[in-house]
């Protein structure tokens, strides 16, 4: 689960970070009261689940409440990436001597979370990555121990000379270390980590990801959800019971399990073409999941071709079947279909598509590359 900036700076500051303070406001004029309330300059902020807020223009510097109400009209209504901000946070601007990217993701390869710190901050970490990714110093973590003081010496070391900055910086990658921990998280950032004028240093920026298993055991981060800032396709997907992911391509793909899904993905690319998303329906036979599931896939409109590979095992091909039919009846979709379907109640399934004038297929190869030849 994705939280907001504001939240991860909560989570933050009970860990102790130097974290500014900040409020949110959702009108122009809430915000002119918090610049009013802080006095000086303050910096509006995008509260959206998308990161280069800052290029987008998501985020701008006002010297005073006429300023600060400006931005926030600007700001607010404003699409970034596709989401729509509907708040902002207004909070004091720091000075800014230097900025630093520290973070924390949850590393597959090894397994572990490792802490990644670069002193070229204020800019993409996968920019850097891409581009200088020797400026990138990392350190995997056991989580037995979590982050050893001689490691978040060493790298508060690499991105600082003065000891009295190293000291600070190595207590706030401790503390970030125990936010990660402490929240099920599966990254958590600062980008950047500023040092001031003075030699203090703060964290002006927040990023965290909430493992969605570890909901359960976390209910106040849990009510952070923001249903409103999550993509529509996405909520709807969640509230039907689909693990969906969008991803850029127009081959709409429904499958049923997320192994055959991927799989279904990898052919989709083999043959040319680019899967729209990662859609798995589940093990379930239940035809509602069917409609929910083609409604979203039907909505996006980069679809050219909708793609369904089910292999029945526990899922009923007869009931899928008869899914697609409600599915189709309901909405308009003026796309062509390609479905591929064998396993449980095969027989059954392919009669009802028959039936309803659709061809189901048996081979998934030939429907992968029929589905990537219909997109026009
Ligand atoms: P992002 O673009 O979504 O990562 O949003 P950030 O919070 O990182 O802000 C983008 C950039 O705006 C930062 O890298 C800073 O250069 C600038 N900025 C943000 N907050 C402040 C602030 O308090 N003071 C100053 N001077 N600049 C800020
Ligand atoms: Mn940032």
């Amino acid at each position: 689960m994705n939280i907001h900036e504001y939240q991860a700076k909560e989570i933050f500051r009970s860990h102790g970070m130097p974290v500014p303070p900040g409020e949110i406001a959702t009108s122009p004029e809430a915000a002119a009261a918090l610049a009013e309330e802080y006095g000086g300059r303050v910096v509006v902020k995008a509260q959206v689940h998308a990161g280069g807020r800052g290029k987008a223009g998501g985020v701008k510097l006002a010297a005073g409440p006429e300023e600060a109400a400006e931005a926030a009209r600007a700001i607010l209504g404003m699409q970034i990436k596709g989401l729509t901000v509907h708040k902002v946070l207004v909070t004091p601007a720091a000075e800014i001597a230097s900025e630093a990217y520290v973070g924390i993701v949850m590393d597959r390869a090894s397994q572990r979370p490792v802490f990644m710190v670069s002193a070229e901050g204020g800019i993409d970490i996968e920019e850097v990555a891409r581009e200088n990714p020797e400026a990138i110093h990392r350190q995997p973590i056991d989580p037995r121990y979590g982050l050893l003081n001689h490691q978040a010496s060493r790298l508060a070391f690499h991105l600082y000379d003065d000891i009295g900055v190293v000291r600070q910086a190595s207590d706030v990658l401790q503390r970030l270390w125990h936010a990660y921990e402490d929240s099920g998280a599966t990254l958590a950032e600062v980008n950047p980590l500023v040092v001031t004028p003075d030699g203090d240093v703060v964290a002006i920026d927040a990023k965290m990801n909430i493992d969605d298993n570890e909901l359960f055991r976390q209910p106040d981060i849990a009510a952070m959800r923001d249903e409103e800032a999550e993509a529509s396709s996405e909520r709807r997907a969640r509230e039907a019971g689909l693990s969906y992911i969008k991803l850029d391509g127009n081959v709409g793909c429904c499958v049923n399990g997320a192994g055959l899904a991927m799989a279904t993905m990898d052919l989709v690319k083999y043959y040319g073409g680019e899967p729209a998303n990662f859609l798995d329906i589940g093990g379930s036979s239940n035809p509602d999941k069917v409609v929910a599931a083609l409604s979203i896939i039907g909505e996006d409109p980069h679809v050219r071709s909708i793609l369904f590979n089910i292999f029945g095992g526990i899922t009923r091909c007869d009931d899928v079947a008869n899914g697609i039919v409600e599915a189709t009846d309901r909405l308009e979709l003026d796309l062509p279909i390609t479905i591929r379907l064998t396993g449980t109640n095969e027989e059954e399934g392919v009669a009802i598509l028959e039936e309803h004038g659709f061809q189901a297929m048996i081979d998934m190869d030939e429907a992968v590359q029929r589905a990537v030849g219909a997109v026009s």
